[in-house]
């Protein structure tokens, strides 16, 4: 498999010259080749580079720049991408991996979620609530093993670290949800979970008496940061996101959405440049299937294929529909979204970090990969620009959550980039033109 993915990047013959241009030990080069004559937008917010060149050695990028100023190895692969557009790999800064068919091996069924998330472009996952926290469990028992979906994510997780993806996307998780009765009980939470390995601690206010008081969470994100380990917290109302926010949380990985943001708000955010993942889709999947949607004969949705199947035959039940129609939940929800993208607007100008999210994983219809090309389309309907909207789902979101190496396109990152036919500053939805999805450097198999 492996050698087959190196032939199929690299060409034989650039395996030795790569190799001779790393002219030192250590693992076989992943890949030595060049992408030429494409439009390559870099993630950290940049004006696009046209005629660019784009050179990756060994899982990494070596160089960018223009045709003519980026000296090109004899003997690297060359790619022609002229027309085309090269922007990083998205990355969905709040996704859920969870555990469907337990007659699968987790593991196996994990990857297979991290395939379905790279052929939609999406190279990088980075779950925030995997299964729950004991809190949470009584409210969730269809949930069998919330610790085995942490551990087991990992697992997974460290073994991309050497570099040897094949074809999925990366995993970066946190665990489940830490909550806590009291600030002891808070710390204790963030204790068990740092001791899993995970990356991000995940905690939550729901706008529910049970919720946490300002003197519990505090606690809980001191002792995430005595650990090293950054908080992201699902929040909903203005004064919990402004409560969190002067308590040092790391991110906030939902909407407000029982009010405008206020200036005071906005000045945390930037001010402390605490990340903002708006999850749009989320709410959107509340009131989308009162029909059948559109999208289920739309070829890119289908990319999706076995993976999909199960929840389009569920969402296709008329009294599935009927219920969602006739329930007060959809009605709310629109309110709710357009409240958000209101929010989200007023953040962006702020001066806010604004990363990509979805919620996608969690309940019915939450498509993982589709809707995180479906959320870049309503950022931009909330009124940021494509440009904005592309750089949430790529430098911004490796930024709000703490990965380093990702999202952008420069020198010594990962490799991990989409190749589009059409640019997408000049459509978001042109996001789903993909030509070829990229991840450590090597091009994934159709
Ligand atoms: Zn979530």
């Amino acid at each position: 498999m492996l050698q087959r993915a190196l032939a199929l990047a690299t060409g034989a013959g650039s395996l030795a010259l790569a190799a001779a241009l790393l002219a030192q030990p250590g693992p076989a080069p992943a890949g030595a080749v060049v992408l030429i004559g494409g439009r390559v937008i870099d993630g950290g917010g940049g004006p696009p580079l046209e005629r660019a060149v784009l050179l990756v050695l060994d899982g990494r990028i070596r160089a960018v720049g223009q045709v003519g100023d980026v000296p090109i190895p004899d003997g690297v692969a060359r790619v022609d991408v002229s027309g085309k557009t090269i922007i990083p790999g998205l990355i969905t800064a709040h996704a859920h991996l969870n555990d469907g068919d337990p007659a699968q091996p987790l593991r196996d069924q994990l990857l297979a979620q991290l395939r379905t998330y790279a052929a939609f472009g999406v190279t990088t996952v980075h779950t925030l609530g995997d299964g729950r926290s004991a809190a949470h469990r009584a409210h969730a028992p269809r949930l069998p093993y919330p610790w085995q979906v942490a551990e087991e994510s990992v697992r997974v997780r460290d073994e991309q670290a050497d570099g040897d993806l094949v074809d999925r996307a990366r995993l970066f998780p946190s665990g489940p949800n830490v909550v806590g009765a009291t600030a002891a009980e808070a710390r204790e939470g963030v204790d068990q979970i740092a001791e899993l390995g995970v990356d991000v601690i995940k905690t939550r206010l729901d706008d529910r008496p049970e919720d946490m008081t300002p003197a519990v969470y505090r606690a809980l994100i001191d002792q995430a940061h005595r650990r090293g380990l950054r908080v992201a917290a699902h929040a909903v109302t203005l004064e919990d996101a402004s409560g969190l926010a002067e308590a040092g949380v790391d991110a906030v990985v939902h909407s407000v959405r029982d009010r405008d943001v206020d200036a005071a708000l906005i000045a945390a955010l930037a001010s402390r440049d605490v990340g903002y993942v708006p999850t749009l889709t989320r709410t959107l999947s509340l009131f989308l299937y009162a029909t059948t949607p559109a999208f289920f004969g739309d070829p890119f949705f289908l990319r999706g294929g076995d993976a999909y199947r199960a929840e389009m035959e569920r969402i296709r039940d008329p009294e599935l529909q009927a219920r969602v129609r006739g329930g007060d939940q959809a009605a709310a929800a629109r309110k709710v979204l357009a409240q958000a993208q209101r929010n989200l607007k007023l953040l962006a100008g702020g001066g806010v970090t604004i990363g990509m999210g979805t919620d996608s994983g969690t309940q019915l219809g939450r498509w993982q990969g589709y809707f995180e090309h479906v959320e870049l389309e309503l950022m931009v309907e909330a009124g940021l620009t494509p440009l904005q909207a592309l750089v949430a789902a790529t430098g911004n979101a490796a930024r709000v959550m703490g990965l380093r190496e990702l999202g952008t396109l420069e020198p010594g990152n990962h490799a991990d980039f989409v190749v589009l036919d059409a640019n997408p500053l000049v459509d978001i939805r042109n996001t789903r033109r993909i030509d070829s999805v990229w991840i450590a450097g090597r091009r994934l198999a159709e």
